[in-house]
């Protein structure tokens, strides 16, 4: 059976959830053969197996740190050559398109970026997009080259299928270009404890309703008793209530978390965009005709000060 490349996104060796979710999708159209670049590759080839990956190539340099993408590629390049792979997936983050769009440049193959599903095809892996705020849905297939896929998060849910997971080492040669981008300094970014977006399996998000930064907590608290990531509208980051990186919608974030409790937040297409493959939403919004009603499956007609308190007081209860 054909062989499919996917780069693993991990920190220190702990495998990330949107690359279970790549080894899902490559199972579909071949082998899976990962490639893991960093550290620990021994403990994240133990996850990766599980996910089906027969294989782990792996390399380990202090390249990858100190510089910017090429190194990456240099060695995605590398696992390219030494497989001639079906196809080539990469989690669609900002790092990871930069490294796909490289790779497809210099093995002269079309790229499809930000698919939302991949299935097999006669003529090679056929992949879905949602494209114009999730308006028209898209298939496309690469007709140049060996595919070069990058998947967004959350496009199909992990399966464990039992496979080798065996560790290789992956010999990289870095070019000349390797070098040309020192990183100079790192800042890690406050942790709040509470899950990434993408990754949650609830999220709850807040919007113009929410009426200041001060009010927040209000969300937060019912985040925290559930356990779920925090998003917010476009209308409470551009006020400046909110970071940029917790916006969910076209222009930011796409989740698709069990469950999306969306309040004080009218629905616009753009927001949908971002949530609307959800699998339980609820709102509560004090409009009882504001849109975001077209689409949950719970809405509370209710001022969310007074909602959303109780809601958090009744989970705290709930879970003892
Ligand atoms: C190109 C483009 C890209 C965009 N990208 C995004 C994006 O990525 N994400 C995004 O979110 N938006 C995006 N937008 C903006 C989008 O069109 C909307 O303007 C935005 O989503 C509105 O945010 P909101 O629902 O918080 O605010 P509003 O539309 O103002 O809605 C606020 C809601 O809160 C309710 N409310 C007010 N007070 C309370 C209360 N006390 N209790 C309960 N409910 C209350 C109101 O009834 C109202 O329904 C984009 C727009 C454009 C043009």
């Amino acid at each position: 059976m054909a062989e499919v490349l996917v780069l693993v996104d991990h920190v220190d060796g702990a495998v990330r959830k949107p690359t279970l979710e790549l080894l899902t999708l490559a199972r579909r159209i071949g082998d899976p053969v990962a490639v893991h670049l960093g550290p620990n590759a021994a403990e994240a080839a133990k996850t990766l197996g599980e996910y089906g990956a027969t294989r782990v190539l792996a390399r380990d340099a202090a390249e990858f740190a100190d510089y910017l993408v090429v190194p990456k590629v240099d060695a995605l390049q590398a696992a390219y050559d030494a497989v001639s792979p079906a196809a080539v997936l990469v989690p669609s983050s900002t790092e990871g398109k930069e490294i796909a769009a490289r790779l497809a440049v210099r093995i002269g193959s079309g790229i499809i970026t930000d698919a939302v599903d991949l299935e097999a095809g006669d003529e090679g892996p056929v992949t879905t997009q949602s494209v114009f705020a999730a308006a028209y849905t898209t298939k496309s297939r690469v007709t140049k080259g060996t595919p070069v896929v990058t998947v967004k998060p959350n496009a199909v849910a992990p399966e464990a299928a039992a496979a080798a997971g065996a560790v290789e080492e992956l010999a990289v040669s870095f070019g000349e270009s390797a070098s040309g981008t020192k990183v100079v300094s790192r800042t890690p970014r406050e942790s709040t404890g509470r899950p990434e977006l993408t990754e949650a399996a609830i999220v709850v998000s807040g919007g113009r309703g929410v009426n200041g930064a001060e009010n927040f907590p209000v969300i937060e608290a019912l985040a925290d008793a559930l356990g779920a990531a925090v998003g917010a509208s476009r209308a409470a980051v551009d006020a400046g209530w909110y970071p940029h990186s917790h916006q969910v919608g076209q222009t930011g974030k796409t989740v698709s978390p069990q469950l999306y409790i969306a309040a004080g937040i009218s629905g616009a297409i753009q927001h949908r965009a971002g949530m609307q493959t959800s699998k339980t939403i609820v709102a509560v919004n004090k409009d009882s005709e504001a849109p975001i009603f077209d689409l949950v499956d719970y809405g509370v007609v209710g001022d969310l000060f007074a909602v959303v308190p109780q809601l958090t007081e009744e989970v705290k209860t709930r879970k003892g």
